[in-house]
């Protein structure tokens, strides 16, 4: 069955890519150039990701459309004297790659601010740090917070009065990079009304002194108190911080993004800079909704779509939904079939936690479902999975089969028993493959606090596409955030871990250890999972995810020939170049053999023994879902259909 479906999605896609290649037949004769390419690469291993993987050395384009696809004598005729032509010189020529995970807007934001990147500091070596970040501001206005976020908080002690030294006039917010810790300075604590009368907030903590006066160290929910008097980015600074993370996107040879939580603030970022002409990558958003079932929300979020129904690079035609959490210690909020272990092998009475009933899942899902939204879950878990994949299976009890191509993410543990499903319900398995290594976040933060047999399901990619699943990739960004990459996780860099599972840090306890070697997958599912895979994610694989006549040109030209190369020199490959719409939008200075993509400095950095010290934003997830979370309360049902 499950294999039968396979063959069915991919045959679909088959079909597809010939009617592309019908069209471009159509409108371009018989091969014949009726008018020169504005653009041809040749001479490099054009990997087409079109349902044969047909390998090819050319690509001609007029504008924005591929006309032809082949060798390079079957190209030469679409070569005019105003022709630009790119000798790819045995390198590799991809579809642009899709990130169908990845949250550039609200990525964006920590761009602008003062990053400590993670690293085991103490207050004193960061104070210089946090000055340098001021000095190098340009008139900011007097009382402008100062934002310092992704400081390593274990062991780190700090106060206001430390703080107090970098200004005691403009207010200070020093965040750890866990999600779940904050300093501040006495301005700040004044403009948040903590005193000595404050209460901690549930779930939150204000440490105070021996006299009970606050010290400026707040921990989880007290946190908000001084989050709540932070004033939002305006328009301009947001549009300006998005177009940074977007260049760091194409640099990784990305040409369209699929925005994993996309409220109406990130949308109008998105439009202003489509409106400015700046964007220059597409945008597949998916909503953030209410999650509640409630005629306005679906009338807002179908408004929200038909906006953008006809926009040139945006669509607004998904919804996002968290189900449940994190799953690392202490954490803990991912919803489990079987109890989180004490780390000494005892079961706790902690299965995570689930933030729907099933009704109310199965309501809203049937209804996006029978609305046309793809809708999208962000699961992490393997009770919640299960849940999410019920709730799929009563939508198309309810609707019949509807393609419209939902997919879960992340799927960190996923039931043997539910394999099979994603196939039969025609769910998408969307994986962030960088994080399955072993490493802090699999090995010391999990492993103990597992079953072993559910351990041994970590990132179960292999499982699922054997069991028929598509796989779609996705970074997931800005969740991790290198000291010497600020967007570490590509499609390649992704690649290379979900074909080898192995932790590639040299000086790292884990290095060289694979996780689940039996859920490897190949170079090929890596490549599709970001190229032709992504775009049927997002519903654009008729125009895009395939170097086929006929679709749109969008390419990304990697340093390396990828079919013969060492799967460790994935972390080596490069992005040279990136072509949107027929146009270049980004291209490699040559000076700059070191590439943007990488872990090429993971030696040099492991020389200093920083490796160990580096953290993902792992929380970041948990922060935007406890978010979502905390805007409502779920609730019955209020309409039925
Ligand atoms: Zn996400
Ligand atoms: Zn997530």
């Amino acid at each position: 069955m499950s294999a039968n479906t396979r063959r069915s999605i991919l045959g679909w896609l088959a079909a597809i890519a010939s009617a592309a290649t019908l069209a471009g037949l159509v409108s371009c004769g018989d091969g014949v150039a009726s008018s020169p390419a504005t653009l041809v690469l040749r001479g490099g291993k054009v990997l087409t990701m079109d349902a044969d993987r047909s390998v090819a050395t050319a690509v001609a384009v007029y504008g924005n459309r591929i006309v032809a696809v082949g060798n390079d004598a079957a190209v030469a005729s679409y070569i005019g004297p105003d022709t630009k032509v790119v000798e790819l010189a045995g390198r590799t020529l991809l579809p642009g790659f899709i990130d169908a995970h990845i949250h550039p807007v609200l990525g964006a934001e920590r761009l602008g601010q003062c990053s400590m990147d993670g690293e085991t500091l103490t207050i004193e070596e960061i104070l210089p740090r946090i000055q340098a970040c001021v000095d190098a501001e340009t008139n900011p206005a007097p009382d402008k917070w100062i934002q310092v976020v992704n400081v390593n908080p274990a062991n780190f002690v700090a106060t206001a009065d430390d703080l107090d030294t970098i200004s005691t006039t403009r207010p200070i917010l020093m965040s750890g990079i866990d999600g779940h810790t904050a300093w501040v300075n006495h301005k700040a604590l004044q403009l948040a009304g903590i005193t000595k009368a404050t209460p901690d907030p549930d779930g939150g903590q204000i440490e105070r002194d021996a006299n009970g006066e606050p010290t400026g160290f707040l921990k989880d929910a007290a946190q908000g108190l001084v989050a709540a008097v932070v004033p939002p980015l305006s328009l301009a600074e947001k549009m300006a911080l998005t177009q940074q993370a977007l260049d760091l996107a194409r640099a990784r040879g990305i040409t369209t993004v699929q925005d994993a939580w996309a409220s109406e603030a990130e949308m109008e970022v998105y439009a202003a800079l489509a409106d400015a002409g700046k964007l220059k990558m597409r945008v597949r958003a998916t909503l953030a909704s209410e999650i509640v079932d409630d005629e306005a929300e679906y009338e807002r979020l179908i408004d929200l779509r038909a906006r953008f129904a006809n926009h040139p690079l945006i669509r607004a035609n998904a919804v996002k939904l968290f189900s449940d959490g994190v799953i690392e210690y202490p954490t803990q909020t991912a919803a489990m079939i079987t109890p989180y272990l004490d780390g000494k092998g005892n079961e706790t009475a902690n299965y995570g936690e689930r933030y729907f009933e099933q009704d109310i899942l199965n309501a809203y899902v049937a209804r996006l479902d029978a609305e046309g939204f793809t809708v999208h879950t962000h699961s992490i878990g393997d009770f919640t999975t299960r849940a999410v994949l019920d709730a799929h299976q009563a939508a198309r009890e309810q609707n019949g089969e509807t393609d419209n191509r939902h997919q879960i993410s992340h799927l960190q543990v996923v039931d043997p028993a539910d394999f099979a499903r994603f196939a039969e319900l025609g769910v998408i398995a969307n994986m962030q493959l960088f994080w399955a290594l072993p490493d802090v976040y699999t090995i010391d933060a999990v492993q103990p606090y597992l079953q072993p047999a559910r351990h041994r399901l970590m990132y179960p990619a292999g499982s699922l596409v054997r069991a028929g699943a598509l796989l779609a990739g996705g970074s997931d960004w800005p969740v991790d955030v290198f000291p010497w990459d600020p967007m570490p996780n590509t499609p390649l860099a992704a690649a290379f871990m979900g074909i080898t599972r192995t932790n590639p840090i040299p000086d790292d306890p884990l290095y060289g250890q694979v996780l689940n070697a039996g859920e490897a997958v190949t170079l090929d599912d890596m490549l599709a999972a970001y190229t032709i895979n992504a775009a049927y994610a997002t519903r654009m694989e008729a125009k895009h995810g395939s170097i086929e006549v006929g679709k749109i040109a969008d390419f990304a030209v990697i340093d390396l020939d990828l079919e013969t190369i060492a799967p460790e020199d994935l972390l080596y490959a490069s992005v040279q170049m990136t072509v949107l719409d027929g146009e270049v939008v980004y291209d490699a200075p040559a000076v700059l053999a070191a590439p943007a993509t990488s872990l090429r400095s993971v030696s040099a950095l492991a020389a200093n023994g920083r490796s160990r010290a580096t953290r993902r934003n792992h929380d970041f997830c948990a922060q935007i879902a406890q978010a979502a979370h905390a805007t409502h309360t779920p609730r019955a049902p209020t309409t039925h259909r």
